[in-house]
């Protein structure tokens, strides 16, 4: 509640004279806590950004003017080495599912340190096992199959191995404005063009499809979404239909008839909700319908979960839950771990079987620590009724937020369900261009400043995204 009310008055006095003595006056404000961090003690600020310009890749993403040292974290919260708190709305990039360093993680993390780090999966060490059980039975259906790996963009590359494995196909199907990784594989599954290099091969066999996007996209109207919020957009469309993703699905259709062939894809990619794209949400019973159209070609259909799973949206564990499908392999990293490098690929015996075919093998995945953190974290997540808490915190928040976008014009649409929120800043609404660059930046750098941390998504970084989820 604070932060609504934060944001709403920070956001009244933007351009104002005020704007300075309001924003000192909010941070003051800022909801106490007990924590206190061990103090900073490290190299100095300057010592950090010179090894970060010479010894660091060039390339980089640095956030900010003055980009933040932060040295410490405690459950939503974050420290600069200035000892400043920041109230964590971006988790990491979608990472921190139960809160930075919680005791019970670092507890469990702890006492597997002490007694074993590492060996492979070729031994038979209890944790892995252990937590293949609690993860599989947190999915329905023949989705019983798990492979460790380390990272969202191995996770997504393993499930093209094994769709094109178990397919025998090669064409795969994803979203314009998707993002499933940056491994050579996955690049080709990204559908930005700030995200892709110019190399051969990269394509490899996969067709970006119309984006479903009921707020830019060509079809869209107010009852599209399943959210709490609409776009401002108008249709006639009764009660429980979706005349724009009836027109989003006869094109994905014309993709079928034209440019694939018949009976021969391999799969289908598709995140319950874009995260990296700026919380983009599909017209509902779009994906249930296009999953049909997939399987009808003898495709499968993945479901990256990377963003969405582990009770981020809040009416469900997993996002594919809501869209009313049943996918043939899930992908899963971020808040699998909590900030620990862990992710996984879930998928039916019969398809993980398709691997055999060579032999496989990951050094890391679901080693001890790995396997002891993502228990803890399951335990965590069910403990705390953290998928309640974002069902309720995340639709009250929503609820603000659409109550600002009345006031100003300058927020084109709210969207997102839990705590999956994302707002699309706009220079005209009529049509929906987005705001420029200079200004998206003040905004973020203002709130950063009144102590507020969020991210930015989109092809044109003008989709504020929120995901605070501990
Ligand atoms: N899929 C989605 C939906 C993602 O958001 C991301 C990361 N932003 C990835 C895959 C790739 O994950 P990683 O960075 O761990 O490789």
């Amino acid at each position: 509640q604070t932060t609504c009310n934060m944001l709403i008055r920070c956001s009244s006095t933007l351009h104002s004279k005020a704007a300075p003595a309001v924003m000192s006056q909010l941070q003051s404000e800022m909801p106490q806590s007990d924590h206190r961090p061990a103090a900073y003690d490290g190299p100095s600020y300057e010592r950090i950004l010179e090894t970060r310009k010479n010894h660091l890749t060039p390339n980089l993403l640095a956030h900010f003017k003055k980009p933040l040292v932060i040295h410490a974290g405690h459950m939503q919260w974050l420290y600069d080495h200035e000892g400043r708190r920041y109230l964590d709305m971006f988790g990491g990039i979608v990472t921190v599912s139960v809160g930075h360093c919680h005791p019970k993680v670092n507890q469990a993390l702890s006492e597997q340190m002490s007694r074993l780090w590492h060996t492979t999966n070729i031994y038979m060490h209890p944790k892995i096992h252990e937590y293949a059980e609690r993860l599989t039975a947190k999915f329905p259906g023949k989705l019983k199959a798990v492979c460790f790996v380390n990272s969202g963009s191995e996770a997504n590359d393993l499930a093209m191995l094994m769709a094109r494995l178990h397919t025998g196909n090669q064409d795969i199907l994803t979203f314009r404005n998707a993002y499933h990784g940056m491994s050579p594989y996955t690049m080709g599954l990204t559908a930005h063009s700030t995200w892709r290099y110019p190399l051969p091969g990269v394509n490899n066999g996969i067709l970006h499809v119309m984006n479903p996007d009921p707020y830019q996209g060509i079809w869209g109207g107010s009852a599209c979404r399943d959210s709490p919020v609409q776009t401002t957009r108008s249709c006639s469309c009764p009660p429980n239909e979706c005349q724009a993703g009836v027109n989003y699905y006869n094109e994905l259709e014309q993709t079928f008839k034209y440019s694939l062939p018949r009976g021969k894809v391999a799969a289908m990619f598709a995140e319950s909700i874009q995260g990296v794209g700026g919380t983009v949400q599909f017209p509902k019973g779009y994906l249930k319908r296009a999953a049909d159209l997939v399987h009808a070609n003898g495709g499968l259909i993945v479901a990256d979960e990377v963003q969405t799973g582990f009770g981020r949206t809040g009416d469900h564990f997993w996002g594919f839950e809501a869209h009313g499908y049943m996918p043939d392999i899930v992908t899963m990293a971020k808040g699998i771990g909590n900030g620990f490098p862990l992710a996984a690929v879930v998928t039916t015996p019969e398809i993980a079987a398709s691997l055999g075919m060579a032999l496989h093998f990951n050094t890391y995945g679901g080693n001890p620590m790995a396997s002891a953190v993502g228990i803890s974290v399951l335990d965590v997540i069910e403990e705390e009724q953290l998928q309640r808490n974002s069902l309720e915190v995340g639709t009250y928040f929503l609820n603000c937020l659409e109550e600002l976008q009345q006031r100003y014009e300058l927020i084109g649409d709210v969207r997102g369900k839990g705590l999956m929120i994302g707002v699309e800043l706009v220079s005209d609404r009529e049509t929906r261009a987005p705001l420029a660059a200079p200004h998206v930046l003040d905004i973020w750098e203002m709130c950063k400043d009144m102590g507020v941390l969020f991210g930015r998504g989109g092809l044109h970084g003008n989709r504020a995204q929120i995901d605070l989820k501990c």
